[in-house]
């Protein structure tokens, strides 16, 4: 049995008239950037957020970065974020000239340890940025109050946490500006590259859509620099149709994380727990193993057929890229250790319950 780590074929599959009607519609009308499917995507995607506005872009990158320089972010600020994300989290903060600061994980949600946080902020901090990894929701209570308390703006990644909850809301409804990405393996993925920010505020989010059009008032008269970074009415459009989808498709990644938690109860892994009271979507699904053993687990796994994933092997302070910073071992202690440890099984809506029974069982034979 073969089985991949994310399956977008199934899944395109399962909408398939509805996709090609909605490529097939935007293509006839032209309506290639801007337009009416842009401004319907947006405005469903805002209402799913439970925020006021959304502004697409052309990823979720530029969607950290112009948030980010919409609130007047830049040289001379710091920025605190997590030890374990992807680049693009890190990158969109130093690309708007500011220092990135880095936070160790809470070994138990792989999220941003909100007991250290307080030690990060100086009088140069002016944002924080949790990240929501693997869809489970970053602790937003106690990272509000900090910001509260020190006059810091919250910029939210949930690039891999469309649907999230945290205490009965939202997550867009707990930070400044919320970013998303749209990149195909995502939990709500266009067919290219995409992304999406979201705000309450309405000055933010008109100069957010300035900054993302070239600073743009009026066709040809511009108040101030920007950048080109739009999405593109074939994009919108194929996302307003799988929109109408994504709940049922969280629903389902809930259920086989849960599958997966039950079947795997006695194996030799330590499997995700969820904090209370929140809604983890599950764009991934990490399993713990003992340092030391994980290239033979994946080995294990893909002569099986089952394909897995790190996410991701080198925290970002120890990257090349951070090595100006000068981190050492002993900086960011938990992040290392699960770094060496995470492993992300098949995770995808259209997976089933009978696979991640052999998934599982593939595991169980793995005895160290
Ligand atoms: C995917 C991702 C991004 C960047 O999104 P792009 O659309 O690829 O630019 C940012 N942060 C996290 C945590 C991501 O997983």
């Amino acid at each position: 049995m073969n089985i991949p780590l994310v399956d977008l074929k199934a899944q395109y599959q399962s909408i398939k008239s509805e996709i090609d009607a909605a490529m097939q519609d935007v293509i006839s009308k032209t309506a290639f950037i801007g337009g009416p499917y842009l401004a319907s995507f947006e405005s469903g995607f805002a209402e799913f957020c439970g925020v006021g506005h959304c502004i697409g872009v052309g990823n979720g990158t530029d969607a950290l970065f112009i948030a980010l320089k919409t609130l007047g972010v830049g040289i001379g600020d710091e920025v605190i974020t997590v030890a374990n994300s992807f680049i693009a989290t890190s990158e969109a903060i130093t690309q708007t000239g500011a220092k990135v600061v880095f936070t160790d994980i809470d070994p138990v949600t792989y999220n941003i340890d909100v007991n250290q946080l307080e030690n990060k902020i100086t009088a140069k901090t002016k944002a924080i940025v949790p990240v929501h990894l693997y869809g489970q929701p970053a602790d937003m209570e106690p990272i509000r109050v900090l910001a509260k308390m020190h006059n810091l703006y919250v910029v939210g990644d949930a690039a891999q946490a469309h649907g999230a909850m945290y205490h009965g809301k939202p997550i867009s409804t707990l930070a400044d500006f919320t970013c998303y990405s749209f990149y195909p393996g995502k939990n709500l993925g266009a067919y290219g590259d995409g992304g999406a920010m979201v705000t309450d505020n309405p000055e933010w989010a008109a100069k957010a859509r300035m900054f993302a059009n070239h600073g743009r008032a009026k066709k040809y008269d511009h108040d101030f620099e920007g950048v080109n970074s739009r999405l593109d009415g074939l994009q919108a459009a194929i996302l307003s149709a799988k929109l109408n989808h994504l709940d049922e498709w969280t629903e389902a990644r809930r259920r086989n994380a849960y599958l997966y938690n039950e079947f795997l109860k006695n194996a030799a892994v330590i499997t995700p727990k969820e904090m209370e009271d929140i809604r983890a979507v599950y764009h991934l699904y990490v399993v713990r193993v003992r340092d030391g053993h994980r290239e033979k687990y994946q080995e294990h796994l893909k002569a099986a057929g089952i394909s897995t994933g790190v996410h991701y092997p080198i925290s970002l302070p120890y990257l090349n890229a951070y090595n100006y910073l000068g981190h050492t071992e002993n900086d960011f202690p938990e992040a290392l250790k699960a770094s060496r440890e995470i492993v992300s099984l098949p995770m995808f809506a259209e997976l089933n319950a009978g696979q991640i029974e052999y998934i599982a069982s593939i595991i169980g034979q793995f005895e160290m």
